[in-house]
């Protein structure tokens, strides 16, 4: 290894306490998208504390910042997240036990994200100054990933227009950097308004919203035998009324559109306004139509997940203590293998048969997927259509664990977690330092860039005066 790395990576090693604090605290601050204080606060200041140049509340958000060291190019940014999960908080315990119950929790393991993060872009400021490496570093501190998609309104108001690259760490079950899409997709809610009135007696002087809210679901029902096949629809109705005698004056459904790429959604999205409209008049309801996010799909980059693999062999998996395996049999007791199965089957690792019988991902494969799509959808995506983008996993869970779930709090807060963060940070940092110093590596990320996007604009999912719904929590 070289000694540039040598030294990022005794950095990350000697302030391994204090890093693995910072990850704790956020785990314990477990705050909601957009209101994510204490979390945001504490990594801006830890980097302010080592030199760099902060930058906050940017892009409307109070808890998005940008912190800059160093000057010229290249530009490499590394990303953060530190937003939890409504109603997941857990003790770190193997079995399902609320810390707080109904409170959130870090089911997403942003905790880790944050600090994996924030230690690479210190130890690569560290290695920059002692080896004199030029450039700048950019840690990007990314709020409410989970909801609002906060890295879309940071691309809209030009925060990644000058990265040369950008490197995303992200907790998983499995360690490797896939060369898989994701879905673009609309979050918007339907507000139908009609007309209260006694449902007994009065009834044809009421105008019911929530028949509106159930007239267009019926639609949209029907429109799914005409979109295409990997195209996703879900909502939930959040408000029908308030008790059967009172026809309901307001309701209201939170929709997501998913689909390959941007005009797919565009396309079944315009068609379901269409249906919400329809709704409306047949209901003689009012309709205001609430957009809260649009994102893209990801654009994989096969160069710089290939840096990441290869990074990850040379510095080796992580030891777990005894502690580490004690805890992660335990958690594996709670996962029913069929699910573990279902699970490894849909990621099309190959070789995903090995790690049936195990309990942690003991493997670096290559990275695997090109020409798939996987069926979820992040913010990452509108930034892997201004730069180079990778995002790649470390194995913070047992294999089997599912997303968003108690037992992935409980792991993101315990050694396993701590393993994963240590392992990404030094694997961020060396990737930085490639890209800084390899000029011939980062030229060639941005030509398949280039390749992949092809004739393809970008153009922000979300209308120009579009906010942050900022008061969401309060609704
Ligand atoms: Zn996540």
């Amino acid at each position: 290894m070289s000694i540039d790395k040598e030294y990022a990576h005794d950095w990350i090693e000697n302030n391994k306490k204090r890093l693995i604090e910072i990850s704790d605290k956020v785990w314990e601050f477990a705050e909601l998208g957009l209101i994510e204080f204490k979390s945001s606060a504490l990594l801006a200041d830890e980097l302010e504390k080592q030199g760099f140049r902060v930058e906050r509340g940017i892009a409307g958000m109070p808890t998005a910042f940008v912190a800059t060291w160093g000057e010229g190019k290249p530009v490499i940014g590394v990303m953060g997240e530190y937003d939890a999960l409504p109603g997941l908080s857990q003790k770190k315990v193997p079995w399902k036990e609320p810390l707080e119950p109904g409170k959130p929790g870090h089911g997403c393991g942003h905790n880790v994200h944050g600090a994996s993060g924030m230690a690479a872009a210190i130890a690569a400021k560290k290695a920059m100054e002692k080896h004199k490496i030029k450039g700048t570093i950019k840690f990007f501190g990314c709020p409410a990933e989970e909801n609002f998609s906060g890295k879309v309104f940071m691309v809209r108001d030009g925060y990644f227009h000058d990265v040369n690259a950008v490197i995303s760490h992200h907790p998983n079950t499995m360690n490797g950097a896939t060369l898989e899409s994701s879905l673009a997709v609309n979050s918007v809610k339907f507000h139908f308004y009609g007309k209260a009135s006694h449902a007994g007696d009065s009834p044809e002087h009421g105008r019911s919203a929530l028949d509106a809210v159930e007239l267009m679901n019926t639609g949209v029902n029907y429109l799914r035998e005409h979109v295409i096949q990997d195209a996703r629809i879900h909502y939930v109705i959040e408000k029908g009324g308030d008790q059967p005698n009172v026809v309901p004056p307001y309701a209201r459904s939170w929709y997501y559109v998913r689909a390959p790429e941007r005009d797919q959604v565009e396309f079944i999205y315009d068609w379901i306004l269409d249906i919400a409209r329809g709704a409306a008049i047949m209901t003689r309801t009012e309709l205001k139509v609430e957009f809260l996010e649009g994102v893209y799909n990801y654009i994989p980059n096969r160069t710089t997940a290939e840096l990441i693999v290869k990074n990850m062999r040379e510095i080796g998996l992580p030891k777990y203590s005894d502690e580490d395996w004690k805890f992660a049999e335990e958690i594996a007791k709670t996962i029913a293998p069929e699910m573990k199965i279902a699970q490894l089957k849909k990621s099309k690792r190959p070789g995903w048969e090995r790690l049936v019988d195990k309990l942690l991902d003991d493997e670096i494969p290559d990275p695997w997927g090109e020409g798939e799509t996987s069926h979820g959808s992040t913010d990452v995506a509108d930034v892997s259509w201004q730069a180079p983008t990778v995002e790649f996993g470390t194995a913070t869970g047992v294999i089997g664990t599912p997303g968003h779930s108690w037992q992935d709090v409980a792991e993101s807060g315990v050694g396993l977690g701590h393993k994963s963060l240590i392992f990404a940070a030094k694997v961020m940092v060396a990737t930085v330092i490639d890209l800084l110093t390899k000029e011939d590596i980062l030229k060639k990320a941005n030509e398949e860039h280039r390749r992949r996007i092809g004739n393809k604009k970008y153009r922000s999912p979300i209308p120009p005066d579009h906010k942050p719904p900022l008061d969401i929590w309060e609704k």
